[in-house]
């Protein structure tokens, strides 16, 4: 963050609070921080999970389950309801704590004036008195009254609905929540945390519903639909049972077990549960979502539009080369340290760093542990670096300061010297009388891929026109060093990439050869040289590695529309007080948590807190893996579901002469009882070396081909063969009927085949394209598998529970038959894989 010097000099004079003092503040005041978001009570949240459609849907089965007389099936559907519910609850809960977590890493700093130096602090530690130092980009924190102020515009409209910036002269008040959005200010803190106005507007600290988002929508949709079937396909058995003869209690008890037989409960919760736990092991890699949606959009992100300062390169700047009309200096220094060894045309060099020096905000650097540290914009530190190197003083404290705006790409200022103006060399030369061939210099230093800033000065007169060119400075910004291979990984992942940024073509091309970004086509364009059509735009840009140089908030903005147009998902970075709209536009905006703005950061979705491009690409992995993760536990549903409906449908098909294999506890038991485990455990499976292998799946949750593969070929595995020891064992006691202990181990053997079949599904599950080689990698699983053994052994011996769900254990016949489920389910997956494998190979070829 960087401050006006005009600004600076004025605090100087005052000094603000002492350390001492703010401190005891503090501990009288309190934090200042708003009253928590009331959320909804626990308890409340705990009642909602009674209440919604399914639950309303099971609570009636279980009340015409009452009526009919069947009050165990009434009381296990109560248990169903309570479980789930539970279980609902205790994954929101944890859900939403994750979340409120996140928000509590979001970077929130404020800069102050203490004991005479500026500091950045905590925006909690803000006091009243404190003296804080606001720029266009920031956050007012607290409530305060503007000292001085410097073209300041502030943006009210969240607290006024104002679309139009306030200009408060000096005198006038700033408050909390709302942003600078242009200009420079000092202001005295008038009030913190609970005293702010912000906080007692009741609107904001009543719990501001989450809107649903769209992945909760598509979601829901999902869950309807399937239940919507479910109790479709429950009707029409009701209606087949009553044809057959049966009375209404048997039929009903078929329909309800075919209903809750299909209806995936533990579903949504699972879903919820997984982007959490990706979410908090993004943060983990400085990667913060601030929707727990948008771990899934980083998943399908196609395209991704990154800048390069500190994003591309390590935002480590030093002054290499001064150019000027009348010779060239050169700079051999250490990072920032303020020695260093110049040569060359010194005097002019001096004239060009003084002019720079009064045009950039205070900044200095510091050293901390032995090393010079930036305290301050990089660039701006590197330009008063130069100055001290050079014996240049600092900054007049009269000087009159117009800050860096990305549209004139310059900054400038007005002192008793007259103007002084530095910018990139396209937005300054144009205003000088003479260029004195420094075109050619510029793109001589962009190609070295050093970063150019031309100085000039006007000696009368207070417009910056007629300007006499001092002369380019040149910067060395390298770039970090494990980007190559972040770029190379997002080819490998079928992700296209586009460099767009402000800075000079010449650099910016440098840079992405330097990256590997550039693509086979070489192309560098500028955002002049953009189409004026948008579908123009997004044909010249969809392509591999193109460069869009000097571009303007707008430019970007109109990027990320035409890559959408082009059905692109794309991620957009931006750090600067006017990257707001294209961030929002962007399905994904990526904010930088160590050098932009506050105001980028409110309108991004993923805020990299080291601005590392490497951090983009972590985050896209880890959301497609989660992805990848809730299509796995869906595939593990799905299969279960078929294998619980088989029974029910041959027994109709059979026109009731195929006895019943499992009763409708049964189908509970194995819903809530052995499958739910190792379908969370699915949610957790880490990312694996293919997940950043070939583009991001496109299509929904419940595409075609998990659909395949559930309906298809896992779960008439799972049926055949739970059927199948149904039968033999029926068979070889001889089909009596009318021998309900037989009946009761034919079905326990049923059951049994299905809970070991889904003991092989959830492995088979781990990968929608590889067949089962190892049980490592997921030990999760291995628990939950084991867990899933132990329930299935309490369902089976633990009375009264065998006789309540209507399945005794297995013969030893029976136990066979239930065994040869697993190996079934590992050949025909691995069959299919195999299969699927090679089409997908023909079909590339
Ligand atoms: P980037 O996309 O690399 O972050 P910017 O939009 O920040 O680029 O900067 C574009 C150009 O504007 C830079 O190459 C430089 O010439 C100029 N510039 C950047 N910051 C300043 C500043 N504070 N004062 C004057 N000129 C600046
Ligand atoms: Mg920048």
């Amino acid at each position: 963050m960087d401050r006006a010097a005009s600004v600076t000099a004025a605090v100087a004079r005052r000094g603000g609070l002492s350390a001492a003092e703010a401190a005891e503040r503090l501990r009288a005041d309190g934090p200042n921080v708003l009253p928590r978001e009331r959320g909804r009570h626990p308890l409340v949240v705990l009642l909602l999970q009674f209440v919604h459609f399914f639950a309303l849907m099971l609570w009636v089965a279980a009340g015409l389950a009452l009526v009919a007389g069947m009050p165990e099936l009434s009381v296990a559907i109560v248990l169903v309801v309570l479980l789930n519910g539970g279980f609902s609850f205790a994954q929101e809960f944890r859900a939403d704590r994750a979340a409120q977590r996140l928000r509590d890493l979001m970077p929130s700093r404020a800069a102050v004036r203490r004991d005479g130096v500026r500091v950045v602090v905590d925006a909690a530690d803000l006091v009243v008195g404190d003296e804080v130092l606001l720029q266009g980009g920031d956050r007012v924190c607290a409530d305060a009254v503007v000292v001085e102020a410097a073209g300041l515009a502030v943006d009210e409209s969240m607290l006024t609905g104002e679309s139009v910036p306030a200009r408060p002269e000096p005198g006038g008040p700033l408050r909390a929540g709302t942003h600078v959005v242009e200009g420079e200010a000092v202001a005295t803190v008038t009030a913190t945390g609970a005293r702010t106005r912000l906080a007692g507007i009741a609107e904001l600290t009543r719990r501001a519903d989450r809107p649903t988002s769209p992945l909760a929508r598509r979601l829901h949709r999902v869950v309807t639909v399937v239940g919507l079937i479910a109790a479709g396909v429950g009707v029409a058995f009701f209606g087949v049972a009553l044809l057959l003869g049966l009375d209404a209690t048997k039929g009903f008890l078929f329909a309800v077990g075919v209903t809750v037989a299909l209806v995936p409960e533990g579903l949504l919760p699972t879903v919820t549960l997984s982007l959490a736990r990706a979410a908090q092991e993004m943060a983990r890699r400085n990667a913060l979502v601030r929707r727990l949606e948008s771990v899934e959009t980083l998943g399908a992100t196609t395209f991704i539009c990154t800048d390069k300062t500190g994003t591309l390169t390590r935002n480590e700047m030093s002054v290499v080369r001064v150019w000027t009309p009348g010779g060239e200096a050169v700079v051999r220094g250490e990072g920032y340290a303020p020695d260093a060894d110049v040569t060359g045309a010194l005097d002019a060099a001096r004239a060009v760093a003084r002019s720079a020096v009064r045009c950039a905000p205070a900044a200095r650097a510091e050293l901390r542990a032995g090393r010079w540290v930036p305290v301050g914009d990089p660039m701006e530190v590197a330009l008063h670096v130069l100055a001290a190197r050079l014996g240049v003083d600092g900054p007049s404290p009269d000087a009159v300061r117009r800050p860096f705006d990305p549209r004139r790409r310059r900054s400038s200022a007005v002192d008793s010297d007259g103007v002084h103006v530095m910018g990139a060399p396209d937005a300054v030369l144009p205003l000088c009388r003479d260029d004195f061939g420094a075109h050619d210099e510029v793109e001589r230093l962009g190609r070295q891929g050093l970063r150019v800033l031309a100085v000039a000065r006007r000696a009368d007169g207070d417009t910056e026109e007629d300007l006499t060119l001092l002369g380019v400075v040149a910067l060395q910004d390298p770039p970090r060093t494990d980007v190559a291979e972040s770029v190379a990984a997002c080819r490998t992942a079928g992700i296209r990439l586009a460099m767009v940024t402000g800075d000079h073509p010449a650099t910016a091309r440098a840079i992405a050869e330097q990256v590997g970004l550039l693509g086979p086509d070489r192309l560098v364009v500028t955002g002049a040289e953009l189409p004026a059509d948008d579908a123009a735009l997004g044909e010249l840009l969809d392509r591999d590695g193109v460069v869009v140089a000097r571009v303007t908030p707008e430019d970007k903005l109109r990027i990320a529309r035409a890559l959408q147009h082009r059905g692109h998902v794309v991620a957009m970075t931006g750090d600067g007080v006017n990257d707001g709209p294209a961030l929002r536009a962007a399905d994904i905006g990526v904010a930088m948590g160590a050098s932009g703005t506050d105001v980028a950061r409110e309108a991004a979705d993923l805020v990299l807190l080291d601005d590392h491009f490497g951090t983009i690409v972590a985050a896209v992995e880890l959301g497609r893996a989660t992805f990848a993760n809730i299509r796995r536990f869906l595939t593990y549903h799905l299969t279960d579901n078929v294998a619980e409906l088989t029974p029910f449908v041959l027994w109709a098909l059979s026109g009731g002469s195929f006895p019943l294999a499992l009763s409708v506890l049964q189908v509970l038991a194995l819903d809530i009882g052995t499958d739910l485990l190792p379908a969370l455990a699915l949610g957790a499976e880490p990312p694996n070396p293919r997940t950043l292998r070939g583009p991001a799946r496109t299509g929904g949750l419940l595409d075609g081909s998990v659909l395949r593969r559930a309906f298809g070929v896992l779960g008439p595995a799972e049926a055949v063969t739970s059927m199948a020891a149904f039968a033999g064992v029926l068979w070889l006691g001889g089909w009596d009927l009318d021998d309900p202990a037989l009946l009761a181990t034919a079905s326990g053997t049923a059951f049994t085949a299905i809970v070991i079949g889904q003991l092989a599904n959830a492995f088979a599950c781990r990968s929608a394209t590889k067949p089962v080689r190892t049980l490592r990698g997921n030990r999760l699983l291995l628990g939950a598998v084991a867990f899933e053994v132990a329930v299935l052994a309490v369902f089976l011996f633990v009375p009264p529970l065998p006789g309540l769900l209507g399945g005794s254990p297995p013969s030893a016949w029976g136990w066979l038959f239930a065994a040869a489920a697993a190996p079934a389910v590992l050949l025909v997956d691995a069959l299919y894989k195999k299969v699927t494998s090679r089409a997908g190979a023909t079909r590339g070829r």
